[in-house]
């Protein structure tokens, strides 16, 4: 079976690489180069999502926390166990209780995976880890366990394993068009932020919409001492407060765009980022600080109003000879991969 894949992100890595493990001859075209897109501008977490309980997302909940547990088997030395702290305060966010009650269920769904559980630290305790952090109201932090990885690095990883296994890349290559891959047996839509760009050059309408939500990310030239999960002054919202290569990586936002090319950071996301930053913590990061700043669109099944509350999970299409994905999270990839390809084989 001589399959294309359309899209060198992890998903489309993913699925080349299930391809070609099942024994198709799978050529894998991108038309820049691999990991430029939305898969090397994520939170570089392979996590199960401790905030999408919240929305009641049990099932992806655990199975992102067992896809968490494969990566670290497979290429240990490119990901590895991280402590966050989720700080809770006297007045302000979710109550001790809510947090203690989420924790115990993220350990419940990742039984089995070998990570620790999590435990409650006091505040002298969390003081000690994270000095800079404010102190008023502070009642202790929660410790649990995720996982890091260099999401370039990683997904190189993949399509490494893929060329290794006998697939072929093609770099520098963009489908304009389905028709332009009819020599194929098989043909997989794996353009991210893109794919209803490519699912209309087939007939009929696509069976799914995607919100195209833009995440950005700073970077302070900064230690990190401990890794955060921090609730937005004001808002329900989340934000990382994350190590990175010695460094400070603080993200993320949620912003809702009307196509999926991205524009890079917006100046109101940037002092977004430093404003949660400098609420919660010293020294306060200035613009000065920053090394960098970067963001990725999010190409996620349309599914809530409020982007935050939008579905992690992925969906496929089959129109003849093509399956289109949509949707999914870099954790989920490989998960992702397996199925595409299972099906693109029937
Ligand atoms: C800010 C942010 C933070 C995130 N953090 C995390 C996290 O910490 N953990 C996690 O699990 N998930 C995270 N995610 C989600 C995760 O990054 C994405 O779900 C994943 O990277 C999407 O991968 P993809 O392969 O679908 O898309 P992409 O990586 O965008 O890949 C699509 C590829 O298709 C190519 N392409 C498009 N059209 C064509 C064409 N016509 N011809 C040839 N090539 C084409 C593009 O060039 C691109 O390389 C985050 C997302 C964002 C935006």
């Amino acid at each position: 079976m001589r399959v294309a894949v359309v899209g060198a992100g992890i998903v489309g890595a993913c699925t080349a690489w299930a391809l070609v493990r099942k024994g198709a001859e799978v050529s894998l075209f991108e038309r820049k180069h691999p990991m430029t897109e939305t898969s090397r501008a994520s939170s570089k977490l392979l996590h199960g999502g401790l905030r999408y309980l919240e929305g009641g997302h049990l099932c992806l909940v655990r199975k992102s926390l067992q896809a968490r547990a494969v990566w670290l088997q497979q290429a240990p030395h490119l990901c590895e166990p991280l402590q966050l702290l989720l700080p809770v305060y006297a007045d302000v966010g979710r109550p001790r209780w809510i947090v203690g009650m989420g924790i115990r269920l993220y350990d419940l769904l990742a039984r089995g995976s070998g990570f620790p559980k999590g435990r409650w630290l006091s505040a002298e305790e969390v003081a000690t880890l994270q000095p800079g952090l404010l102190r008023k109201g502070l009642q202790g932090a929660y410790a649990f366990y995720d996982a890091q990885m260099d999401d370039q690095a990683l997904g190189n990883w993949v399509i490494e394993q893929f060329c290794a296994a006998g697939g072929t890349l093609q770099c520098e290559h963009e489908i304009a068009q389905i028709d332009a891959l009819s020599g194929f047996d098989r043909i997989v839509n794996a353009a991210g932020p893109w794919a209803l760009d490519l699912r209309r050059t087939q007939p009929g309408p696509p069976s799914y919409a995607l919100d195209w939500v833009r995440g950005s990310h700073i970077v302070l030239d900064r230690p990190c001492p401990a890794a955060m999960l921090l609730q937005i002054p004001g808002e329900k919202r989340i934000f990382f407060v994350l190590p990175r290569r010695n460094q400070t990586l603080i993200g993320t936002t949620e912003v809702r765009q009307p196509g999926p090319d991205n524009p890079g950071p917006s100046e109101k996301e940037i002092d977004y980022l430093l404003d949660a930053h400098n609420h919660y913590l010293t020294p306060v990061a200035l613009r000065s600080d920053m090394v960098e700043a970067f963001s990725g669109v999010r190409p996620l099944l349309r599914s809530a109003d409020n982007p935050s509350d939008a579905t992690r999970e992925w969906a496929f299409e089959r129109v003849g000879k093509v399956l289109h994905i949509y949707g999914g999270k870099w954790t989920t990839a490989q998960l992702q991969g397996e199925e595409a390809a299972t099906r693109i084989l029937q």
